[in-house]
C-alpha cells in the first residue's frame, strides 16, 4: 500500500527517525573501557523520566511484563499478601502473574473504565492492623480502558494507615507522557517499558526502585535470577550489565532520553494532555460518542477507549481501518473486546498526526455503519487545537486541561 501506516495503536508508538538512526549501529564489545559511559548516562537520565534522586533506575532486556515480575521478585516471599485492584486487561494480567508466582492477592474488583479505588484501599489498609499486606500494586494508566489512578492517593491512603507496605505500581503507559513522580509520591517500585512514551521499539523492561525496595530485596526470598536487582546493581555500578545488553535499544535510548530533555518533560505532558484533549473532543463533542472511561477525572492522556454503539462489532471498525486506510488503531480486550476500539496518542506525536488518525477512524466508522456526522470529529478536533496553546504559557493543573474538551459543546448523555 503507498504512503504510511498510521501507527496509533498505544504501544508499540512511533520511534523518532532520530532514534532510528541511532539505533544504527555496528556491534561492539560491551566490556570494553568505553562503555560505561553510554551505561551510566542513560541510568542517569533516566532517574528525570521517574522524577527521582534516590531512585535506582534498572534496565532489562524485556519488556513491561518482565518489569512487573522483577518488581514482585525481588521485594517479596513465597505466600506474602498483595492488594490490587482488576479494572482492565492489564491490571488483571499484574494481578494473575501474583498468584502464578505463589503469591497472594486480595483484589478489589471494579467496573471497567474506574481506576484504583482508592477509598477502598484506604479502608482495607487501615483495618490490616497485622500488616498482613506486604505490597500495594497498582496500575498507573489502564491501557485496555483509557483510565488514569491517582497514585498520590494511594501513597496518602499506606500514610494515613501509617502502613509499611511497599507501593508497587505500573507506568507501562504513562511515564515520559503522563506526570509520574516516583520520589514525591512514596513509589517503591515503577514499571515501564521501551515501546510507549519512551519511543522505542518494545525490547527494554525499565524499572526504578526506591531505597526501601532494595532494602526489602535483601530478606525477600523469591526465587529470582534473570531479573535480580542485585546482580543488575552490582555490574552498573561499574557501567556493565551482568549478561549481554541490548546495545542498539542502549542507543536509542540514549537518543530518546536527549529529546525528552530537549522538549522538557513538563512540556511533553502539556502536549499530551492538548493531543488528548482534541481526540476527547472528537469522541465526545464530534462523533457523539462515550469513552470507555467513566468520569472525567480517570481519562487518559495517552489512550482513549470509544465505546462503539450496540450492534457494532469494534473489531470490524479497526479492521477496515487497517485494511482500507491503512491506519492501525488498538482492539478491544478481553471483557472490552468487540465494545471499543482504542485510539493510542502516546509518543513522538503532533496535531496533523491526530487529525489523520481521526480521520481514518471517522471514516471507518461510517463504512461498517456507524451513524455519526461524516467531518464532526476532526472538526471538533481542529477546533480544540486552534483554541488551545501547544505549549505551557503557564502551570496549568492537569485537571483544568482535561475538563477543557467539554466547555467546547455538550458531553451530556456522552458516557
Ligand atoms: N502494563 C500496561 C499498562 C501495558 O499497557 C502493557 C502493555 O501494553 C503492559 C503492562 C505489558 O507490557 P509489555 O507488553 O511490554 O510486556
Amino acid at each position: 500500500m503507498a504512503g504510511r501506516n498510521f501507527l496509533f495503536v498505544p504501544g508499540p508508538t512511533n520511534v523518532p527517525e532520530r532514534v532510528q538512526r541511532a539505533m544504527v549501529v555496528s556491534m561492539e564489545d560491551h566490556r570494553s573501557s568505553k562503555f560505561p559511559d553510554l551505561t551510566k548516562s542513560v541510568l542517569e537520565d533516566l532517574k528525570a523520566v521517574f522524577k527521582t534522586t534516590t531512585g535506582t533506575p534498572i534496565i532489562f532486556p524485556a519488556t513491561g511484563t518482565g518489569g512487573w515480575e522483577a518488581a514482585l521478585t525481588n521485594t517479596l516471599s513465597p505466600g506474602d499478601l498483595v492488594l490490587a485492584s482488576r479494572f482492565g486487561q492489564f491490571s488483571h494480567l499484574w494481578i494473575d502473574m501474583i498468584t502464578r508466582l505463589g503469591f497472594q492477592v486480595e483484589t478489589v474488583e471494579c467496573e471497567w473504565g474506574e481506576g484504583v479505588p482508592v477509598e477502598k484501599y484506604a479502608e482495607i489498609l487501615s483495618k490490616d492492623k497485622g500488616h498482613k499486606i506486604k505490597a500495594v500494586i497498582a496500575t498507573h494508566n489502564e491501557t485496555a480502558t483509557g483510565v488514569t489512578s491517582d497514585i498520590a492517593g494511594v501513597r496518602k491512603a499506606l500514610d494515613d494507615a501509617k502502613h509499611p507496605a511497599l507501593l508497587l505500581v505500573d507506568a507501562v503507559s504513562s511515564l515520559g507522557s503522563i506526570d509520574f513522580r516516583m520520589d514525591e509520591w512514596g513509589v517503591d517500585i515503577c514499571v515501564s517499558g521501551s515501546q510507549k512514551g519512551l519511543m522505542l521499539p518494545a525490547g527494554l523492561g525499565i524499572v526504578c526502585a526506591s531505597e526501601k525496595a532494595l532494602k526489602a530485596r535483601e530478606s525477600s526470598t523469591a526465587p529470582r535470577c534473570f531479573f535480580d536487582f542485585g546482580d543488575m546493581i552490582k555490574a552498573n555500578a561499574t557501567g556493565y550489565f551482568p549478561y549481554t545488553p541490548a546495545l542498539p535499544m542502549l542507543y536509542g535510548l540514549r537518543e530518546s532520553l536527549t529529546m525528552i530533555k530537549e522538549e522538557g518533560l513538563e512540556n511533553i505532558f502539556w502536549r499530551h494532555t492538548y493531543l488528548a484533549s482534541g481526540v476527547r473532543a472528537a469522541v465526545l463533542d464530534g462523533w457523539k460518542l462515550g469513552l470507555c472511561a467513566k468520569e472525567p477525572k480517570w481519562y487518559s492522556d495517552t489512550v482513549s477507549a470509544i465505546v462503539v454503539p450496540e450492534g457494532i462489532n469494534g473489531a470490524h471498525v479497526i479492521d477496515v481501518a487497517f485494511r482500507r486506510y491503512n491506519l492501525s488503531l488498538g482492539a478491544g480486550l478481553s471483557k472490552v473486546a468487540g465494545k471499543v476500539f482504542r485510539i493510542g496518542h502516546l509518543g513522538d506525536l503532533n496535531e496533523l498526526m491526530v487529525l489523520g488518525a481521526l480521520a481514518g477512524a471517522e471514516m471507518s466508522m461510517l463504512d461498517v455503519g456507524i451513524k455519526i456526522e461524516p467531518g464532526s470529529g476532526v472538526a471538533a478536533a481542529q477546533k480544540y487545537f486552534r483554541t488551545h496553546d501547544n505549549v505551557p504559557k503557564k502551570k496549568v493543573a492537569r485537571s483544568e486541561v482535561v475538563y477543557a474538551s467539554q466547555s467546547m459543546g455538550s458531553t451530556e448523555g456522552a458516557h
